[in-house]
This record gives structure tokens, C-alpha cells and sequence, in this order.
């Protein structure tokens, strides 16, 4: 018998680690790492019509419109490697997008299981932010100050392949937590009344924080 799929959510400010996090949790869970915003970056990179839609809201640090977001992510949802579940990080953002996602999960008789939500406090998401430095062939982050990495260990590239965000910028990251405030933290409500929600602190060293998420999952 096929084991039933495990739909996890992170959820928390930008900045609070879901992607790292997400990283180290996806072997334990032997879960894909389902990533809205990766996924729209890949789109951006490859120019497609969905990227080159997507990317004027990205660049502003505003939300891309549901319709375009629910119709992604549910494509990626329905992949093969997806029939075990999925490790969700950046998606639902918007109470819509939590409701479509409900609404297509029980449709095929499945539900979320756990939606861990990490904690950080806005002047250290900022900081983590603004100093944020991304490989753009692997996706793993560095930051100036506190991961001051010149290349990208995996790749001896020299630094030619690590960037910051457009997104990542000072001006952008204000109206990213905005936008987490005025339309993401409702879900937290959200999946407390599902009884799902479960709370974990960020801001403690990231081996803490994943042993906290293992220990939640
Ligand atoms: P992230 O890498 O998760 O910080 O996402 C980068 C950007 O992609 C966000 O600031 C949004 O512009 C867009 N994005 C990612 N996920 C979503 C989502 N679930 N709904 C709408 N926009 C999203």
C-alpha cells in the first residue's frame, strides 16, 4: 500500500529561513522542496510568458497575482515526484491561495499535516535580507557578514555566479514585510483554527532551528 502523501507548509517572514531550512529537512522527509519562488525564478531565468508576467510584480516586492500563482504551483503539485506530498516553502502566501490549496488536496482525500511557522523579529529578518547573497547555479545562500563566502563552495566559481536579489534590495524588503503582514500573517489564524500550526523560534543558530523543526515534524 502506498503511504499516504505528507503535505508540509512553512511558513514565516521572508528572511526567516524557510529555504535553508527547507533544504536540510527534504532528505529527512524524503519530500520535495516545493518553492514559489524558485519556481517563478527558474521562469524568470528560462524568459518565459509566466516569467516575464511574473517578474514585474517580484521586482517591486509585491505578490503575483493568485490565479498565475494557484495554476504553478498546482502544476508542480501534480508531477510524479509530488504523489509522495511536498515540503512547501513560500507558497500559500494569501488566504486564496491556502484555500485553493485545501480545496484541491481534499478533493483527492488528502490534507496538510503540519505548518510550522519560524519566528524572527523584523530588525534581524532585515539584516539577513539586505545581506543575502544567492549562487545562481545552486541556489544556495550566503550572506556578506555572517556567511561571507567569495564563491560558492560547490561550484569554484569564483564569486562569478553569487548575486544579490533584486528583490533583496532595502527599498524592496520593506514592501516584502508589508506585504507579510498585511496579506500572509492571516494565515497563521488560519491553520491555528486547523490545528496545524505549530511555532518555532528562527532566530537561534540554524542547526537549533532545524532540530526544532525535526523535532516538530
Ligand atoms: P521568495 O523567494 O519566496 O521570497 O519569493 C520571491 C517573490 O516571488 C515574492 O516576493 C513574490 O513576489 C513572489 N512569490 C513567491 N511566492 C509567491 C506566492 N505564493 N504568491 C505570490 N507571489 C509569490
Amino acid at each position: 500500500m502506498t503511504p499516504e502523501p505528507k503535505y508540509i507548509i512553512l511558513l514565516g517572514p521572508p528572511g526567516s529561513g524557510k529555504g535553508t531550512q527547507a533544504a536540510e529537512l527534504k532528505e529527512m522527509l524524503n519530500l520535495p522542496h516545493v518553492s514559489s519562488g524558485d519556481l517563478f525564478r527558474h521562469n524568470i531565468n528560462n524568459k518565459t510568458a509566466l516569467g516575464l508576467k511574473a517578474k514585474t510584480y517580484i521586482d517591486q516586492g509585491e505578490l503575483v497575482p493568485d490565479a498565475i500563482t494557484i495554476a504553478m504551483v498546482m502544476d508542480r503539485l501534480s508531477q510524479p515526484d509530488c504523489q509522495k506530498g511536498a515540503l512547501l516553502d513560500g507558497f500559500p502566501r494569501t488566504l486564496a491561495q491556502a484555500e485553493a490549496l485545501d480545496k484541491a488536496l481534499s478533493e483527492q482525500g488528502h490534507k496538510i499535516e503540519k505548518v510550522p511557522l519560524i519566528n524572527v523579529p523584523q530588525e534581524v529578518v532585515i539584516e539577513r535580507l539586505s545581506g543575502r547573497l544567492i549562487c545562481r547555479k545552486c541556489q544556495a545562500t550566503f550572506h556578506k557578514i555572517y556567511n561571507p563566502f567569495e564563491t560558492c563552495p560547490q561550484h569554484q566559481c569564483q564569486g562569478e555566479y553569487l548575486y544579490q536579489r533584486e528583490d533583496d534590495k532595502p527599498e524592496t524588503v520593506r514592501s516584502r514585510l508589508e506585504v507579510y503582514w498585511e496579506q500572509t500573517s492571516p494565515l497563521i489564524n488560519y491553520y491555528r483554527e486547523q490545528g496545524v500550526l505549530v511555532e518555532i523560534d528562527g532566530n537561534q543558530p540554524m542547526e537549533e532551528v532545524t532540530a526544532d523543526l525535526r523535532a516538530a515534524i
